[in-house]
């Protein structure tokens, strides 16, 4: 059985390729029920995913997924039902938006001088929409101009650490993002946690000191996931008891996180949903 809830998928206010009226419609389409828009490091499309939803009769929650810097590694936190007028969530992604528009014009810099591609900076913000320039809309543009086929190959030449256009970068503290996010009435929730290239001591530091900051839950399913990885999410969810939640991480149609694909969670685990009002209390 399909999941009904997909907690993580990106439109243009980030690094998605569909609009957030467009996403709302392609989740609602292929049976998606309980949606949350969580753009990187803005709450700029919920807006507009609203209305959109209220047309299609699905329910859609407040998200957005936090840049977070924790011991040199870039760890995702995204925020469920948050309050968008929260002002020390908004100054909180405000400064992180700041950093992301120098880290774009760095990029630019370095694939200038590391790797001989030109205007890289101006090519990616082509792709931006308007919005906050991320890895992703570079990736676009170095497809564009033919150095490289797909999207995981570029990143895996360009972006990554250790490759020319890779800035280490200096993102929210983890208890930062938790805090904005319960400020905000809002869970927080680590995102692919089974995607960090991190040792299990270290994953569990991670999930430890998040649980006692006041996070709430951890995707157990996300479309990035294996079925050993939602396994092994699952029993890491039970150990640091964090709510367990799903979500596709969808970018653009037609691949791995497409929507309407999301297996259910484990029956071991606790749904973040598990206490949510229906639809029908709405
Ligand atoms: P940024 O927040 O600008 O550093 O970009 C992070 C985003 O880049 C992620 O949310 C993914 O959409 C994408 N991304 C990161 N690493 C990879 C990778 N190895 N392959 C494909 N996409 C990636
Ligand atoms: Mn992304
Ligand atoms: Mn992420
Ligand atoms: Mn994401």
């Amino acid at each position: 059985m399909m999941n009904r809830y997909d907690l993580h998928c990106h439109s243009t206010a980030s690094d998605g390729v569909l609009s957030p009226t467009e996403v709302v419609t392609a989740a609602a389409e292929s049976g998606v029920k309980v949606l949350a828009l969580t753009d990187h490091d803005t709450t700029d499309g919920l807006d507009e995913a609203r209305d959109a939803a209220t047309r299609h009769n699905i329910s859609l929650i407040n998200g957005l997924e936090i840049s977070v810097s924790w011991c040199s590694y870039n760890v995702h936190i995204v925020g469920l039902g948050v309050d968008p007028h929260s002002e020390p969530l908004q100054s909180g992604l405000q400064k992180i938006r700041n950093f992301r528009a120098w880290r774009a014009e760095e990029i630019g810099r370095r694939l200038q001088r590391d790797a001989g591609i030109e205007g890289a900076h101006e090519g990616a913000k082509s792709f931006s929409n308007g919005q906050s320039i991320g890895r992703g809309h570079f990736a676009r543009y170095l497809i564009s101009i033919g150095v490289e086929s797909d999207y995981n190959k570029v990143f895996k030449r360009y972006l990554v650490r250790g490759k020319p256009g890779y800035v280490a970068s200096d993102w929210a503290e983890l208890f930062q993002a938790v805090e904005w996010v319960n400020q905000a009435g809002g869970q927080a929730v680590v995102a692919h946690p089974a995607r960090y290239k991190m040792s299990r001591k270290k994953l569990c530091n991670l999930l430890g000191e998040f649980q006692e900051l006041g996070g709430a839950g951890m995707e157990v399913v996300s479309g990035t996931y294996s079925k050993d990885d939602i396994f092994n999410m699952a029993n890491l969810a039970a150990k640091f008891e964090l709510l367990a939640s799903a979500g596709s991480d969808f970018h653009a149609p037609g691949n791995w996180s497409d929507f309407g694909r999301l297996p259910a969670i484990p029956e071991s685990c606790q749904p973040i949903w598990h206490d949510w009002p229906t639809m029908d209390d709405k």
